[in-house]
């Protein structure tokens, strides 16, 4: 699966930059034009976390809505497909957002 690995390397990356320390939460920002399925890191996040400072922390996924912007017209909307035309007639439309896959923020447990 696809996702597997993304989860993998996002794991990996939040335990790098947690040096040793426990993550309680982790939120990730994921576009709805990046290809991949916020229900599928959920579902990986907890199996990839097992044994790692992650194990336990919740994930929360910020789902980015597509916006594209119509080159011919210059209308910008959102959008959930890149494919889907304008209402101009233009299928050539530029993307401004919704293709993000990353972490946004990471939460670790304090030193007792
Ligand atoms: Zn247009």
């Amino acid at each position: 699966m696809h996702e597997l690995g993304i989860t993998r390397n996002i794991v990996s990356i939040v335990e790098e930059a947690a040096k040793g320390r426990r993550v309680t939460r982790v939120t990730l920002d994921v576009g709805q034009l990046s290809g991949v399925m916020p229900e599928a890191i959920l579902f990986c996040f907890d199996i990839v976390a097992k044994g790692t400072l992650l194990d336990g922390a919740k994930l929360d996924i910020n789902s980015i809505a597509g916006r594209g912007r119509c080159r011919a017209c210059g209308r910008a909307f959102e959008t959930s497909t890149l494919f889907e035309p304008c209402g101009c007639g233009s299928r050539s439309i530029e993307r401004l957002a919704g293709e993000e896959l990353k972490i946004r923020n990471m939460e670790i447990e304090e030193a007792a």
